[in-house]
């Protein structure tokens, strides 16, 4: 039977961290808004003769996107309108790119399961979100806050046949706005959208199919689920003799299903023209150059320095630099730790990490000190205290704050390697055990991790653990006459 792949290609909207929307003077921070349809003016909710003018800042934000993802800059680019009808589309039209973009053919290199593979990006464009229409109580409200906000829309080409590459190619390009600081991220809120173009053909062939388009995913997840649901559909229509209707889907991840909701209109549906309102952006070798010199270091060559500068599997070093904040926190960690990196690598993939994600803390709002955490690190390392105790000091860190060394001694966590207390604690858990020790005296020698364990619970974790390893076998040893 005809084994079949997918193509895929992915459109990603960000909206743009700017102060003001893409064309009017309206806060683009629309969350902040008190009340609907507050942050609005007549240019964002196009009333007649009300005359827009393009955002600087977001003309910035969007060629460092493109320079960040290889793309050349149009250094002549233009506006253009294009025409649907929506609600929630005050002009009747939207303000976008379509013949010459601000950037175009770039491409980012992605992981493919075991393989690396370069995706070309077509273009990345500029224009306005929508507003926010919600339905309540039979009624149909409309709120414009939103209308007018920056948007970046990024447009792959077909390149992906996984549904792990488009995954990790989603993933990269999310953590690029993040590091560029021209998008949060934040997918719960909706400033960052995927699109995923889907069809199918034979393994081998290089034809292009028939794509549906599955519109608004707003998780990883989702891109993930409706991905691979598409794919299995078009495949059972394929393998059943019918054929792929060309189509917009949306997503309903309740039922898990993708679902049709018009028939794809293309390109000369929206009556595409030049928009008369806004002059093409001229843009300089300087200009460009300028905005070059902003690109701090991106992910995959912030990832490869961690690699040969701290010794770091490509792994652990991915982990890292997922997000700028948790890189350059791991750096000054490391700037002032004496422990080797790997080791507060493991701190920081460990404990610190559970710390976090429990108490649903975002890294830049981390009030540990990379100091602090560096000594306590170092505490471990020099065995001043125990791995566990280290624990119990970080999370005192993180509750109350303090200083790690004033932290051991108020808890009393020091290490214990007084072998004369070690000694008595261990007498006293054999005497308190005796049939454990007559397994281990009739061979069963996995008992002492067991009876181990009964040590560090009765000295609190603060005994050195090679010592009152070693005192506990001669002490077993010394019972078996
Ligand atoms: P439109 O401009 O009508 O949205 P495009 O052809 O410009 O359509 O492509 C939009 C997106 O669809 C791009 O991300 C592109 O990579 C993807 N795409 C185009 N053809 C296919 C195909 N046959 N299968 C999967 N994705 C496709
Ligand atoms: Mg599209
Ligand atoms: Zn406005």
């Amino acid at each position: 039977m005809t084994q079949y792949e997918p193509v895929i290609g992915l459109e990603i909207h960000g909206e743009m961290l700017t102060d003001s929307k893409m064309f009017c003077g309206c806060s683009a921070d629309y969350g902040s808004a008190p009340e609907p349809n507050t942050n609005i003016c007549p240019v964002c909710t196009a009333l007649p003769g009300a005359l827009p003018v393009a955002n600087k800042k977001a003309t910035e934000l969007a060629a460092l996107v493109g320079l960040a993802l290889n793309c050349t800059i149009n250094k002549h680019n233009t506006f253009a309108r294009k025409n649907y009808f929506y609600p929630d589309l005050p002009k009747g039209y939207q303000i976008s790119q379509y013949e010459l973009p601000i950037a175009e053919k770039g491409w980012l290199d992605i992981q493919d399961g075991e393989n690396q593979l370069r995706v070309r990006v077509r273009r990345a464009h500029i224009e306005e979100d929508t507003a926010k229409l919600s339905h309540e109580k039979g009624a149909a409200l409309i709120d414009f806050n939103r209308a007018g906000v920056p948007l970046l829309e990024i447009v792959s080409e077909p390149d992906m046949h996984t549904v792990e590459a488009a995954l990790d190619y989603a993933t990269k390009i999310r953590a690029i706005l993040r590091y560029l600081g021209v998008n949060s991220g934040d997918m719960e809120k909706g400033v960052l959208r995927f699109e995923a173009n889907v069809s199918v053909r034979p393994v081998g062939s290089d034809e292009f199919r028939t794509r549906t388009e599955i519109k608004n995913l707003n998780s990883f997840r989702a891109l993930v689920r409706a991905s691979q649901y598409e794919i299995e559909r078009q495949t059972k229509i394929y393998e059943e003799g019918g054929v792929v209707r060309q189509e917009t889907l949306g997503w309903d991840d309740v039922r898990g299903v993708t679902v049709s909701q018009r028939g794809k209109e293309d390109a000369h549906d929206y009556r595409y023209f030049p928009e008369p309102d806004l002059p093409p952006l001229k843009l300089t070798d300087e200009w460009i150059e300028m905005i070059r010199g902003r690109l701090p270091e991106l992910p995959e060559a912030k990832t490869a320095r961690f690699v040969s500068d701290f010794g770091l599997t490509l792994s652990d070093a991915r982990f890292l630099t997922s997000e700028r904040s948790l890189a350059d926190y791991f750096e000054r960690v490391v700037a002032t730790a004496k422990s080797p990196a790997k080791t507060v690598h493991s701190w920081m993939a460990g404990e610190f990490m559970r710390i976090l994600n429990d108490s649903g803390t975002d890294i830049q709002d981390v009030t540990v000190s990379p100091e602090a955490f560096a000594q306590l690190v170092d505490m471990v390392t020099d065995k001043v205290i125990s791995g566990n105790a280290g624990k119990v000091v970080l999370n005192e860190l993180f509750k109350n704050g303090g200083d790690p060394a004033q932290i051991v001694k108020e808890k009393n966590l020091a290490q214990v390697s007084d072998t004369g207390f070690i000694q008595e604690t261990i007498d006293k858990v054999l005497n308190d055990n005796p049939k454990e020790v007559e397994q281990f005296l009739a061979g069963k020698e996995t008992i002492i991790q067991w009876l181990m364990g009964q040590v560090a619970r009765a000295t609190k974790g603060k005994a050195d653990p090679n010592v009152a390893k070693e005192l506990l076998v001669k002490a077993l040893e010394a019972r078996r006459k």
